[in-house]
């Protein structure tokens, strides 16, 4: 279990008070011209050996991507864009780190920014964090006050400004390059890739787009140490993590902890266990409703980090653990998903605007046990046809949750079928009698 003195978000646990002088106390913006004077290329290196991967799903390494930006400016604009569009069912982990430490992204920001050569950098943050938005511009408005970012950041002789844009409620826009998009102020459309955002991105320039998490932990790193943060969790999976814990739980919360936490231990010890206990359980989907679901079999022992939950066939994805106790209609909360997955697809490709509408059409049939036996397999076909076919990561998102299902409750879906057509063979005796 990690060490009260080992997490970074502390702020997250009660003290409230999100301005300047006390993120101060909590030591964010201490001596960060120290940090920017390492340079660029120590900068990038460190959050490498940091192993600090991307916090908003994917896992890709941060310094990795980073590297990826060009090294020699041609004279025009570089940017930073740090993803706030948080609208993964489940997921609430950088709604808190907007809400209670903005300076920790704000100085992020600059250090990033600072890192892969940005001139400017952009915060999209979710519409309806309506609060939230108004901590981060606070934040970013007294950051400029006092001298931190803007013209001569820290002192450092580096320019870095920082824009707050708010979105308009599409979940699509968390993909990077919807949001891109959406901040060009076009519909939220994903692009096809490559160009990947680091040679084409906002408005045609160098971008890197980072997940609020990812560039919030960053000022901690480079003054606690890229050994330091390595040092917790497991090899390729280092580090802190914010996990959100809802469902049936006694506490549902948000929590930092060290990655590679075994689930059980996990829900037990900050969520207060399942409801009428572990034997209760039923599964667990472990990373936002975007990864397949795990049955209680596999929640016994997997830990939570990347290639752990990837061996077991799901992903660590946003660590929205979802708990769901025997009480849950398992069949009927993933057609539920699957709607949310039709309602949200932009539309542009064929596989997932047609397949994830054909496939909760199906899934509530599946509900009532009204659908065919066969259609098991076909709907695990038709999700194989989507899975990899489509132009981002939607997509593969609206078929695992159902693949998961089929692995995991083919017998619950055969059940309620045979049930169905029991029911109905019966109807139509008692009919003819
Ligand atoms: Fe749009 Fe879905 Fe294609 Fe993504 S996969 S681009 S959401 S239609």
């Amino acid at each position: 279990m990690l060490r009260d003195e080992d997490r970074i978000f502390t702020n997250l646990y009660g003290f409230e008070d999100f301005r300047l002088e006390a993120a101060r106390r909590r030591g964010d913006w201490d001596n960060t011209q120290d940090i920017l004077a390492l340079g660029r290329d120590r900068i990038i290196e460190l959050v490498k050996e940091s192993g600090l991967r991307g916090r908003g799903g994917a896992g890709f390494s941060t310094g990795m991507k980073w590297s990826f930006m060009p090294k020699k400016s041609d004279g025009g604009p570089v940017y930073l864009v740090v993803n706030a569009d948080e609208g993964e069912p489940g997921t609430c982990k950088d709604r808190d780190i907007l809400r209670h430490d903005p300076h920790k992204l704000v100085e992020g920001c600059l250090i990033a920014g600072f890192a892969i050569g940005a001139t400017a950098c952009y915060i999209y943050i979710r519409g309806e964090f309506y609060d939230e938005g108004s901590h981060v511009q606070q934040a970013i408005d007294e950051a400029y006050a006092a001298g931190l970012i803007g013209r001569n950041a820290c002192g450092s002789g580096y320019d870095f400004d920082i824009y707050l844009h708010r979105g308009a409620g599409a979940y699509i826009c968390g993909e990077e390059t919807a949001l891109i998009e959406s901040l060009e102020g076009k519909k939220g459309q994903p692009r096809n890739k490559p160009p990947f955002p680091a040679m084409a991105g906002l408005y045609a320039r160098p971008t890197t787009v980072n997940n609020v998490e990812t560039i919030a932990v960053v000022p901690t790193i480079l003054r606690r140490g890229a050994t330091w943060f390595a040092g917790l969790g497991r090899p390729k999976n280092s580090g802190t993590k914010v996990f959100c814990i809802s469902g049936h739980v006694n506490r549902p919360c948000n929590v930092e902890e060290e990655m590679g936490i075994p689930l059980r231990e996990l829900v037990e010890k900050h969520a207060g266990g399942v409801r009428g206990g572990w034997d209760n359980l039923l599964a667990i989907i472990p990373g936002g409703s975007s990864v397949p679901m795990l049955p209680r079999e596999t929640c016994d022992t997997v830990l939570m980090d990347f290639d752990s939950l990837r061996e077991v066939r799901s992903g660590l994805g946003t660590a929205a653990v979802i708990v769901m106790d025997r009480s849950t209609d398992v069949v009927k909360a993933i057609a539920r998903l699957s709607k949310f997955y039709m309602h949200e697809s932009c539309g542009q490709c064929t596989p997932c605007r047609e397949g994830t509408g054909w496939m909760w059409r199906v899934m509530e049939r599946m509900v009532k046990g009204q659908a065919r036996i066969e259609e098991i397999d076909m709907l695990l076909d038709v999700s194989k046809e989507i899975e990899g076919h489509t132009i981002c990561a939607l997509g593969d998102a609206a078929a695992w949750p159902i693949q998961g299902l089929i692995r995991n409750f083919r017998p619950e879906m055969e059940r309620r079928i045979l049930e169905y057509r029991t029911r109905a063979e019966r109807g139509t005796r008692a009919a003819a009698e």
